[in-house]
C-alpha cells in the first residue's frame, strides 16, 4: 500500500469536509458570498493542516458556475477543475528545484487569459521556499496583479517570508487540528474502510501525530500493514518504538513502591533493548497526568511523582552525559529523600499518638490538679520539646482546622483592624506591626491561623508566638494558639483540607500541650468532640471558604 494512499483518498472536495480550521474556512466563505475575494492570499500554519486542500477548494468554489460557497461538484466548471485536463489552477512547489523556473513561467505567462475557468488561480506550496530571486519575480506579479489571477501561497514558516510580499497577501492562520476534530475524521475513515481499530488505538495516533492530519493518517496506513487483526493501542506503540501503556503503569507501580533494585533493572532493561530513554520519562509523565486526573484518591502521590519526573526530564534533556545515569542516579535519589520524609511523618504520627494516649489516660481519671500536673510534667520531659517549626506548624494547622467556625474567623477579621489601634505602643508595638502583615484565615474555639505574604514574615510570628498569644488576649480579649503560615503554604493546607473532607477523613486534635512549656501557662486544653456527621462536616467546610473553594476547583 502505498504511503500517502489513504491521504489523498479523503483529501476532503468542499469546505464541509475540512477537519478544524474554523476560522479561515469563515472568512473565506463570508469573502466568497460577499464576492469580496482577495487576489493574493497567504495561508500560514503547522504542516498537514489542510492549507493546500483548501486552497484547491477554494479555487474550485470561486470558478464554479453555481456561484455558491462550495464547488457544486456538477457544472461544467467544477467538472474541469476536478479533472486532469484543468490547466487554469497552477499548482507551485517552491521546495522542488523548479521553483525559480515556475515563477519565471509564471511571470510571462500572467497576462493570458485563463482558457476555460474564470480565474486563473496560482497556489504555491512551501512559499518560504522560494530564493530571492524567484520572491523579486513574485513580488512584481503580486503588486498589480490581473483581474483574472488569484494566488494562494501556503507556509509553514510564516517568518521567512519578506514584509514586502506580506504586506500584499491577506494572510489565513491555520492551527493544528483539535484531537476532536482528528478523532471524527479518523473514525469516518476507520468505518468507510471497514478497519477494525481499538478507539485507544485512535487516541494514541491523535496523540502522536499533533495535530497533523497528514500524519495520523499515514500512521493508520502503517498500522493496518502492521497488525494482523484488530489494531490496537499496543500496537501503534509498538510500531512507534514506544513503550506499551501496561509496562509504563508498572514502573510508575515500582516507584510508588520504592522498589529501587527493580527500578535499576527495568531501566536498563529497557535501555538495551533499545528505547530511547526520553520518550520514556515523557510516557511516564504523560501516564501521571493522566492517573491525577483519573484517580483522585491518590492524587497527593502522583502530583509528587509527577513533579519529580518532570525535574528529572528538564536534568535529562539539557545534559550531556548518558541520559539513563541521569534517570536512575535522580530517581534513587528522590526515592531515598521521599523515605526520610516519610519515616518523619511516621515518627511524628507515632510520638502524636502516644502523646494523645497520655492525655487519654488522664481524662479517664477523676479530674485532679495533681494528676494533671504529673501529666504536663511527664510530657515535658518527652524529646518533642525540641520539635521545629515545621512540625509545630503542621500539629497547630491540623487543629485549627479541627472544628473550623466560620463565625469565628469572621469575629477575628473584624476585630484585627483594632490592633492598629496599638501600632504604636512601646512594648508590644512591633509585633503588633508583625500581627498586621497578616490575616486570620482558619479558626475554632482554641486556634487562629494566620496567613502572611512570605515565610519569613510567618516565621517571625512562630517564634514569638507565646508574646503573639498575649497580644491578642490583651488587645483582642483573644485566647487561642497561634499558628503563622505563608500563603503559598495557606493554598496547600487549604487543598489538603478539601481533599480530606472529600475522602472522608476527620481532622483529630493532637496534643500540642509540650510546646507550651511555660510553667504557669493556664492553657486551654483542646478538647476532642464527637464526630459531626460526614455530611455535616463538608457542609462546615464549604460554609468555612466559601469563595476560596471556588477559587481552587
Ligand atoms: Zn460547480
Amino acid at each position: 500500500m502505498s504511503y500517502l494512499t489513504l491521504y489523498r483518498k479523503y483529501r476532503p472536495k468542499s469546505f464541509e469536509e475540512v477537519s478544524g480550521q474554523k476560522v479561515p474556512i469563515t472568512i473565506l466563505k463570508n469573502a466568497i458570498k460577499n464576492d469580496k475575494i482577495s487576489h493574493a492570499y497567504l495561508f500560514a500554519g503547522p504542516r498537514g493542516t489542510g492549507k493546500t486542500s483548501i486552497a484547491k477548494i477554494l479555487s474550485r468554489t470561486i470558478n464554479c458556475d453555481q456561484h455558491g460557497t462550495e464547488p457544486c461538484e456538477k457544472c461544467p466548471s467544477c467538472i474541469n477543475s476536478n479533472s486532469k485536463e484543468c490547466v487554469d489552477i497552477i499548482e507551485i512547489d517552491a521546495a522542488s528545484n523548479n521553483g525559480v523556473d515556475e515563477i519565471r513561467e509564471l511571470k510571462s505567462k500572467i497576462n493570458i487569459v485563463p482558457s476555460y475557468l474564470k480565474y486563473k488561480v496560482y497556489i504555491i506550496d512551501e512559499v518560504h521556499m522560494l530564493s530571492t530571486g524567484a520572491f523579486n519575480a513574485l513580488l512584481k506579479t503580486l503588486e498589480e496583479p490581473p483581474s483574472h489571477v488569484i494566488f494562494i501561497l501556503a507556509t509553514t514558516e510564516v517568518q521567512k517570508i519578506p514584509a514586502t510580499i506580506l504586506s500584499r497577501c491577506q494572510i489565513l492562520e491555520f492551527k493544528k487540528i483539535p484531537n476532536v476534530d482528528m478523532k471524527k475524521r479518523l473514525t469516518d475513515i476507520c468505518n468507510f474502510e471497514n478497519i477494525k481499530i481499538d478507539e485507544q488505538a485512535i487516541d494514541e495516533i491523535i496523540s502522536l501525530s499533533d495535530g497533523c492530519l497528514r500524519d495520523a493518517l499515514s500512521l493508520l496506513e502503517k498500522a493496518i500493514s502492521f497488525s494482523d487483526g484488530d489494531i490496537t493501542e499496543e500496537d501503534i506503540r509498538n510500531m512507534c518504538g514506544k513503550i506499551a501503556n501496561k509496562e509504563i503503569a508498572d514502573f510508575i507501580d515500582l516507584v510508588v513502591n520504592k522498589k529501587s533494585d527493580e527500578l535499576i533493572k527495568k531501566i536498563n532493561e529497557l535501555y538495551y533493548a533499545d528505547y530511547d530513554m526520553l520518550y520514556f520519562a515523557e510516557d511516564l509523565i504523560n501516564q501521571l497526568e493522566y492517573k491525577i486526573f483519573e484517580e483522585k484518591q491518590n492524587q497527593n502521590i502522583f502530583s509528587n511523582i509527577l513533579s519529580m519526573f518532570i525535574d528529572i526530564y528538564d536534568k535529562m534533556k539539557t545534559t550531556s552525559v548518558n541520559k539513563k545515569i541521569i534517570l536512575e542516579i535522580e530517581l534513587l535519589k528522590n526515592i531515598e529523600q521521599n523515605d526520610e520524609n516519610i519515616s518523619r511523618e511516621i515518627f511524628l504520627k507515632q510520638t502524636f499518638d502516644k502523646e494523645n494516649n497520655v492525655i487519654k489516660n488522664n481524662d479517664s481519671q477523676d479530674e485532679n490538679i495533681n494528676t494533671s500536673k504529673k501529666t504536663e510534667e511527664k510530657i515535658v520531659n518527652e524529646p518533642l520539646k525540641t520539635l521545629d517549626y515545621n512540625d509545630f506548624k503542621k500539629v497547630r494547622m491540623n487543629n485549627a482546622f479541627y472544628e473550623a467556625s466560620k463565625d469565628i474567623l469572621n469575629e477575628l477579621k473584624n476585630d484585627w483592624n483594632k490592633l492598629k489601634d496599638n501600632a504604636f505602643d512601646k512594648t508590644n508595638g512591633s509585633y503588633i506591626c508583625n500581627l498586621l502583615d497578616g490575616l486570620p484565615v482558619v479558626a475554632n474555639n482554641d486556634y487562629i491561623a494566620l496567613a502572611f505574604p512570605y515565610e519569613s514574615m510567618a516565621n517571625n510570628i512562630n517564634e514569638e508566638y507565646i508574646t503573639i498569644e498575649k497580644i491578642l488576649v490583651q488587645y483582642l480579649n483573644q485566647k487561642k494558639h497561634v499558628v503563622a503560615i505563608s500563603n503559598e503554604e495557606w493554598k496547600q493546607y487549604r487543598s489538603e483540607y478539601i481533599n480530606k473532607l472529600n475522602n472522608g477523613l476527620k481532622y483529630e486534635i493532637i496534643n500540642d500541650t509540650y510546646i507550651n512549656v511555660e510553667k504557669n501557662n493556664n492553657i486551654t486544653e483542646p478538647k476532642i468532640k464527637k464526630d459531626d456527621s460526614a455530611l455535616g462536616i463538608e457542609k462546615k467546610a464549604l460554609e468555612l471558604f466559601d469563595s476560596d473553594i471556588i477559587e481552587i476547583e
